[in-house]
């Protein structure tokens, strides 16, 4: 029995990181933990287990940690997101609003068959735009979202309220930004 109370201790926060007032909520500590990478990974896994899923999306970069692992205990395949450049083949991308500015996502346009249930991860949900662009990649390409699944969610920034739609797994939370 490994509780999530010990997952949030291993998550280590760094204040004022990238810029004054951010609480970074870095999650290399958990990752450094055999038993606390473990148990994040199957307790994810476990919330869709019983649920049909075709493969596993993960966004860049800590998304693609969690992801891959994830995808191995449901027997899918994985397919990474990735921010605008980075992937060499062709590809569909979608722009979305950041603090200041925008930037992009994307994906191989071959990754994907139409119809597919993709369950997206990410390491954690803040304010909701970065899992809402990747929701709406994968709808773009004729895809459904089954699910999308993080280890922290920030509650204070209502990241949830952008993405209703959709069945929901987090493993712990957060106060303040
Ligand atoms: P958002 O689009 O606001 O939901 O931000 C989510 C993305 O930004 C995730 O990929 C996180 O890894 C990263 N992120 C945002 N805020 C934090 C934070 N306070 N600590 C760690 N990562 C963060």
């Amino acid at each position: 029995m490994f509780p999530m109370d010990e997952i949030k201790e291993l998550i280590r926060t760094i204040p004022d990181f990238p810029k004054p007032g951010i609480q970074f909520r870095d999650l290399t500590t958990l990752f450094l933990h055999a038993e606390g990478l473990r148990k994040a990974v199957s307790a994810m896994a476990d919330a869709y287990r019983s649920q049909p899923i075709d493969m596993v999306a993960g966004i860049e970069a800590r998304g693609f940690i969690l992801g891959a692992p994830i995808a191995l205990e449901l027997g899918t395949g994985f397919v990474p997101i990735r921010k605008a450049g980075k992937l060499p083949g062709d590809k569909v991308s979608v722009e979305y609003e950041l603090e200041y500015g925008k930037d992009r996502l994307e994906i191989h346009t071959n990754a994907l068959e139409r119809g597919m249930r993709v369950l997206m991860v990410d390491d954690l949900l803040a304010t909701g735009g970065t899992m809402r662009a990747a929701c709406d990649l994968v709808e773009q390409v004729g895809c459904r979202v089954a699910g999308l699944a993080f280890v922290v969610e920030l509650v204070d920034l209502k990241g949830r309220q952008r993405l209703t739609e959709y069945r929901m797994v987090n493993l712990v939370e957060f106060e303040g930004e």
